[in-house]
């Protein structure tokens, strides 16, 4: 082999803020803030800022490879955190507020969190758990000394900023080194840690965007619904800045009226979010008989939407929409729905058709389809199979997880992703159903297994199932379907009451439906997709 004779310089992400800051000098950061007010800040001035909360985090004792909690909504200061973090070589794990009490506490343990900074939302979630979380963690709440939440020992971050230097000197890093750490939830068995690479944010970022039809352009304001602790915000705090996109971060205020406000008042171009966040902005809308002043375009992902909701969209407001399928394992994007101009350019009833499904990969992106036999399904369009993904953006192994990694890779390295798929011959991608016994309402997982077991437990069940059934808000919702065990008397509040202390509260069966007997397969196991099919309709009937 004869290697080409060019400079190997790592990708970093330092780097795409220092981008940002000097090529879109006009780009901002606009935050809606916990201390109640709206603050807004170029990418320049985030620069100076992440170089002070470098310094401060170096006399904390930071060092390369540390991991550092986050507790926080989509706002400046978690985008500081996260280059801060990330240029110092260390490793800023994202923390999903809405996990389980014990999912939490298991999480920070296993990541070993040095530091944890919160938004004070989530300071009485952080009081509550500190006795469960590392002894050595210290704690850092994310706002001004005025607003400081009470607690002795608690830091305070603008202090923390306060007179630090607005340069550091940025060290020279592997572009393999880690620079985000984010669990998925709701797989049975403990959360499961994809640790992402400069490399890989980096790559996931550039990708995304040159694969996406201009989904970004410099001057655009971009509102990430997409919580930063769901896969860094599917990449918009690294694309953003390459771009030249401003990023408009709603923080706490995620309901349809301070969404349409946010965009409204802000000129937002663009937004990204799960379906159930859609259903509020749609509602929103309708009641005000108008599309935000200036919003051109939708990006769905994380769960299908509706086809009705793509429908409303491009046909009642004139919004174009995306959909984007990905993991948390992905980094997270893998497929967008992107139309060629002569696609975009047809009347709206054939174009909604061709976005109905999880769009085209990516580059970088391999897929592989694999049937029930082991063996590769073709990509015809006809075919099913579990989809298998590859590629520099993919995890390799589960962060200190080998159990967990053993199971989920092929021989030859390819990720299962869980999902099951047909692919056409010209690369459009349909997820057909779910392998994994997973349900997801509202962008986040519920594990139906789980849910099993503890009702199973409960004195009067003899046999039981969850299925997650389509709700109109939440996508998704799970239905406890039970046979009660012969001369009980099964009351079901008592036992939802009894599955109460597994789960976070929006984790339990929405209902309790209880019959003779359960469906079976031919092997003798329960037949959820019988029981999917027999309650499809059972709660988007009932709204
Ligand atoms: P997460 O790791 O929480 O991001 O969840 C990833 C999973 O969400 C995928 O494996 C799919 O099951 C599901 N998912 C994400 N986006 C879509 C989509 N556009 N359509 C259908 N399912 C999706």
């Amino acid at each position: 082999m004869l290697n080409g004779l060019m400079m190997n310089t790592p990708l970093s992400l330092i780097e795409v803020l220092e981008y940002g800051a000097q090529v879109h000098p006009h780009a901002e950061i606009v935050s809606v803030r916990t201390e109640g007010d709206l603050h807004r800040q170029s990418y320049r001035r985030t620069l100076q800022r992440v170089a002070q909360l470098a310094h401060a985090l170096v006399a904390l004792g930071v060092r390369p490879g540390d991991r550092i909690g986050t507790l926080a909504w989509n706002g400046h200061r978690h985008v500081e955190l996260y280059y801060a973090i990330a240029g110092l070589g260390a490793v800023c794990h994202t923390i999903n507020p809405r996990l389980p009490a014990d999912q939490m506490a298991y999480i920070v343990n296993h990541a070993g969190d040095s530091l944890l900074f919160f938004d004070t939302t989530f300071a009485p979630l952080v009081a509550g758990l500190r006795a469960d979380f590392p002894a050595h963690t210290r704690y850092v709440a994310m706002t001004d000394f005025a607003h400081l939440p009470d607690g002795d020992d608690l830091l305070c971050y603008e202090t923390l900023l306060q007179g630090q230097p607005e340069h550091y000197p940025w060290p020279d890093l592997d572009e393999n080194a880690a620079c985000a750490l984010c669990y998925t939830s709701g797989t049975t068995g403990v959360p499961k840690g994809a640790l992402y690479s400069h490399r890989s944010c980096l790559l996931q970022a550039l990708f995304s965007t040159v694969c996406s039809n201009g989904v970004m352009k410099a001057g655009d304001r971009l509102l990430p619904v997409v919580p930063m602790f769901h896969v860094n915000a599917w990449g918009l705090p690294y694309a953003a800045p390459l771009t030249g996109g401003s990023l408009i971060m709603p923080g706490p205020a995620l309901d349809g009226a301070s969404l349409f406000a946010l965009m409204d008042n802000e000129q937002v171009t663009g937004a990204w979010g799960v379906p159930t966040v859609w259903m509020g902005l749609l509602a929103e809308m309708d009641q005000q008989g108008r599309k935000p002043a200036v919003l051109e375009r939708v990006v769905i992902g994380g769960s299908a939407p509706p086809a009705s909701m793509i429908t409303r969209f491009e046909k009642d407001y004139g919004l174009d929409v995306m959909q984007g399928w990905g993991m948390t394992e992905m980094n997270p994007t893998g497929s967008m729905s992107i139309l060629t101009r002569e696609e975009a350019a047809l009347p709206v009833q054939e174009r909604i058709k061709l976005k109905n499904n999880q769009g085209r990969r990516l580059f970088g992106v391999r897929m592989k389809l694999i049937g029930d036999d082991g063996a590769t399904v073709p990509q015809d369009g006809q075919a099913s199979g579990e989809l298998y993904v590859k590629g520099p953006t993919v995890i390799s192994a589960y962060y200190n997880n080998d159990e967990a990694s053993a199971k989920s890779f092929d021989d030859d390295g390819w990720l299962a992703t869980g999902d099951m798929a047909r692919i056409t011959d010209d690369g459009l991608l349909f997820i057909v159903d779910r392998a994994k016994d997973l349900i997801k309402s509202g962008g986040e997982w519920i594990s139906s297994i789980d849910l099993e077991n503890l009702a199973a437990a409960y004195p009067a069940v003899q046999e039981c199932a969850v299925i997650g059934v389509p709700h109109p808000k939440w996508d998704e919702r799970p239905l406890l379907v039970v046979v009660a065990r012969p001369g009980a008397n099964l009351d079901k509040t008592a036992l939802l009451e009894h599955m109460a202390g597994g789960f976070a509260r929006w984790q339990l069966p929405d209902e309790v439906i209880v019959v003779d007997e359960l469906p079976h397969t031919a092997t003798g196991k329960v037949s959820k997709l019988t029981l999917r099919e027999t309650y499809a309709r059972h709660l988007s009937d009932a709204h």
